[in-house]
């Protein structure tokens, strides 16, 4: 046995415990991994409180990502030893996820821990961080530019946020880092915002266009703020939507898409293909100072990851949280 975090469904809905779980018990795969690593995103958040329905199966080990060393493997590409990274994959929601010492996954899901990157680093970076290149790279295949405009970012503070905010000022952007927290100006402007914004400014009813103030755009939040955002994007710019931590619901008009020219490029980190997944993980280990990376980090152990679900819901976590596992 290991210890876990287990999620169960009885009659009174879903319930968590930090338990023993039987290897034995562990699902299909060819790679068994001993994790050593795992984070907190706002879908674990999700998954540990049963507030959205994101976890299928039951019961469940949340962590929907994890850095470890392989223990045993029948793929052909990973050998004990080896050090690897897991994002996605539906793992921590309908796969046995990471918040647990062993790990068992398709030898497939798994990418090697990019060069240059340490398990506790790669994991800093996590889900979110990893989303974030995603962001850039598909603002890159549209051919947005630092010298088109300024480029906001939402939700700035959170997991994604923060990575976006460092990585597009790392691109020559000037980075408007969108915020609900009054007190992490200086924390931003640290990771490369050039500008705060209040985010109240983008939570009022959306008119279908609005004053031109940015050309690209990283949202993780979803909602009244994405459809403002693309109100005040400028003609031809993009916005590059991962998110919805204030909903799922896009209350906007066809306005800005065909009277400005603008693209909303969606962004799905879950099942991206091995080439791309492995293109975003170089590119992270290459552009995203490790300064600032450590300036956006928290370290928990595994027993006190649960007490964070509810804070990271309520948008109260800074950055990105590292879950120290075994
Ligand atoms: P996070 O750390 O909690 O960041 C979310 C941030 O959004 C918060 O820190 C807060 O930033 C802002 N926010 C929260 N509630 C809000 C509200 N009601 N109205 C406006 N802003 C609000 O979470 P995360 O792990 O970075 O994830 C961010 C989002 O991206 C989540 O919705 C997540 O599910 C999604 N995501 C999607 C993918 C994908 O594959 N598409 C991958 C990773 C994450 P401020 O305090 O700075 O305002």
């Amino acid at each position: 046995t290991f210890k876990a975090w287990v999620v169960d469904k009885g009659e009174g809905g879903q319930s968590l415990s930090f338990r023993d779980f039987d290897e034995a018990d562990l699902m299909d795969g060819d790679v068994t991994v001993r994790v050593t690593h795992s984070t907190l995103n706002y879908k674990d958040g999700l998954a540990m409180t049963g507030k959205s329905p994101v976890v299928r199966r039951f019961p469940m080990i949340p962590g929907i990502d994890f850095a470890g060393v392989v223990e045993s493997s029948g793929h052909p590409e990973y050998e004990p030893g080896d050090a690897v990274v897991l994002t996605g994959w539906g793992v921590g929601e309908t796969h046995l996820g990471a918040y647990a010492e062993r790990a068992r996954v398709k030898g497939d899901w798994l990418v090697p821990l990019p060069g240059g990157l340490s398990p506790a680093q790669a994991m800093a970076i996590g889900t979110a961080g990893y989303t974030a290149m995603l962001c850039l790279m598909a603002l890159d295949h549209h051919g947005a530019r630092p010298d088109q405009g300024p480029a906001i970012v939402t939700g700035a503070s959170g997991g994604v946020g923060s990575v976006a905010v460092a990585l597009l000022a790392r691109a020559g952007w000037h980075v408007i880092a969108s915020t609900g927290r009054d007190g992490e100006a200086d924390y931003l402007r640290g990771l490369g915002a050039a500008e705060i914004l209040d985010r109240a400014e983008l939570s009022g009813p959306p008119k279908p266009l609005a004053k031109e103030r940015w050309a690209a755009g990283i949202d993780a939040v979803g909602s009244t703020t994405l459809a403002n955002v693309l109100a005040m994007t400028r003609a031809d710019g993009a916005v590059a939507a991962c998110g919805l931590a204030q909903g799922m619901d896009l209350p906007t008009s066809v306005a800005p898409f065909i009277l400005r020219g603008v693209s909303l490029l969606g962004i799905n980190s879950v099942t991206t293909p091995q080439p791309k997944r492995r293109e975003a993980w170089a590119r992270l280990a290459r552009e995203l100072d490790l300064g600032k990376l450590a300036a956006m980090t928290t370290t928990v152990r595994l027993p006190d990851v649960a007490g964070l679900a509810e804070e990271i819901l309520a948008g109260r976590t800074r950055g990105r949280t590292v879950v120290e596992v075994g």
